[in-house]
């Protein structure tokens, strides 16, 4: 007699994702033994070491529980359908390593700062990371390879020859195809475990909230001035973590926003003048060094993840790539940041071509 069982979403991961086996069998007992002989993996999560099934486990015969209807060796009726229904607490499922997981984090799950649990908080993770380019390509290598869950890239942008002396995620067969299509094959190479989402879009005052709502962290590889600001003044409004990097020539910056403690305005009030500072395509930038602020920009978003070490949150490092020179520099909230102050005039996200007296062209060096 056939006998389907529902397995529940945490269990999926050893059924090839099916939601519903059939076997067949007799009693509910038979049917529990049947599963995990197709499904190998399933028995340490249904049966202990004495081969008694799991305290935490419920077992449901067409939505009863067993044990009222007379125990596991009660009589199954043809159509009978079991569920097995684990106990979860606070409603977030535990990720369960698979043998491959062990291994490919294991120098993760040795460090006491990261450990198991550290890595399945990497695993649940979301970053968003503005721009698939010089600063968003090693950032996106790294939290990639360190099995955050969930890489969103927001880039609009086709790959060009002249990008390839510093964006590490493209190569030449790339040349002419979006970055962020680029990108996404690129992690999934270097790790399966990572959910790529793509924001094929120019990140805007209409779209900046829609977008970053879903994330845990945003990471900002931008290159222009209104795309700054908005992102500062998005993350504000959301409540969201920034890690900012900036570089030009051979200087570098990196800071990270926390809520509440202060944004890009409280640094910057103002952004220059248009033409006064010029862009990467202008002056130049030494292609290893948005490899060195980006990496430095994963590392802080993994301890901004993680909850672990000092951030630079309160500090902005500035990094001289010639002299070979490391600063850290003290930043305050601005008890009068029109963003972030004790009363805030930006409550909404703004112009900001108009803002930074820019036409709005946007590109991500
Ligand atoms: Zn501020």
């Amino acid at each position: 007699m056939s006998v389907s069982i529902y397995i529940p979403t945490p269990y999926r991961r050893h059924t090839n994702g099916v939601s519903r086996v059939e076997v067949e069998a007799g009693t509910v007992r038979q049917v529990l033994d049947r599963l995990v002989a197709q499904h190998p993996a399933l028995a340490q999560q249904v049966f202990d070491d004495k081969g008694e099934v799991l305290q935490y486990l419920g077992i449901f015969v067409n939505d009863e529980e067993v044990h009222s209807l007379g125990g596991l060796d009660i009589e199954l009726k043809p159509g009978d359908e079991l569920a097995l229904i684990p106990a979860i607490a606070g409603g977030s499922e535990d990720i369960q390593f698979t043998e491959e997981q062990i291994i490919r984090y294991s120098r993760h799950i040795i460090l006491k700062e990261v450990g198991g649990e550290g890595q399945k908080k990497l695993l649940k993770s979301k970053v968003l990371i503005i721009g698939a380019g010089g600063l968003g390509c090693p950032a996106a290598v790294y939290l990639a390879a360190a099995g955050v869950g969930t890489i969103g890239i927001v880039d609009f942008d086709r790959v060009d020859l002249s990008n390839l002396q510093r964006q590490i995620l493209h190569g030449m067969s790339d040349i002419g195809r979006p970055k962020a299509v680029s990108a996404k094959e690129s992690i999934a190479e270097i790790n399966p475990d990572v959910n790529v989402v793509l924001h094929e879009t120019a990140l805007s005052r209409e779209n900046a909230l829609d977008i970053i709502k879903d994330y845990d962290v945003v990471v900002n590889g931008c290159d222009n001035f209104p795309t700054r600001y908005l992102v500062s003044d998005a993350c504000v409004l959301s409540g969201k973590p920034l890690v900012d990097g900036s570089i030009l020539r051979f200087e570098g910056q990196a800071t990270v926003f926390m809520p509440g403690k202060g944004c890009y305005r409280c640094l910057f009030p103002a952004p220059p003048p248009p033409g006064t500072v010029p862009s990467c395509s202008e002056a130049g930038v030494l292609g290893v060094l948005p490899g060195i602020v980006g990496c430095i920009q994963a590392n802080e978003a993994i301890k901004v993840i993680l909850g672990v070490g000092e951030t630079l949150s309160g500090r902005l490092l500035f990094f001289d790539a010639l002299n070979m020179e490391f600063r850290k520099l003290k930043l305050r909230r601005d008890p009068n940041c029109p963003a972030c102050g004790d009363n805030p005039a930006i409550t909404e996200l703004i112009d900001y071509h108009g803002f930074c007296g820019v036409p709005n062209q946007a590109h991500v060096s």
